[in-house]
């Protein structure tokens, strides 16, 4: 018998009996599944929880009330982030390249240098 972690005890598919002479091809598409599908729940999850914001007030007020990503044009200054964090408790946490359009760092009106996540730690 084979139950999956992933699933709820209700949900079609959670367990599946197997034979034992078929554990090999069995366990080998059943561990492709799980991995797929743990993938599309964390990049679910990724995208529900991270918002966009391109006013100073608005990702300020994101940083302090909102769990998840808030994602700004950023200029990569220490003092920048220093402040964001004085005020909010929220850091970067991953960096991209700006996208077009980004000019001005959201948080301190500075030239843009980078695509910044930031979240508060817990
Ligand atoms: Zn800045």
């Amino acid at each position: 018998m084979l139950a999956r972690r992933d699933r709820n005890r209700e949900e079609s598919g959670q367990r599946q009996s197997v034979a034992v002479t078929e554990i090999e091809p069995a366990l080998r598409g059943l561990l492709d599944e799980i991995q797929a599908s743990l993938y599309a729940q964390a990049r679910s999850f990724l995208e529900s929880h991270t918002i966009a914001a391109a006013e100073r007030n608005e990702f300020l007020d994101l940083c302090s009330t909102r769990a998840g990503m808030i994602d700004i044009a950023w200029c990569e200054r220490a003092e920048c982030e220093a402040e964001v964090k004085r005020r909010t408790m929220a850091t970067t946490r991953v960096l991209r390249e700006l996208q077009e359009g980004d000019v001005r760092c959201t948080a301190c009106g500075e030239p843009a240098k980078a695509r910044a996540y930031f979240a508060q730690s817990y």
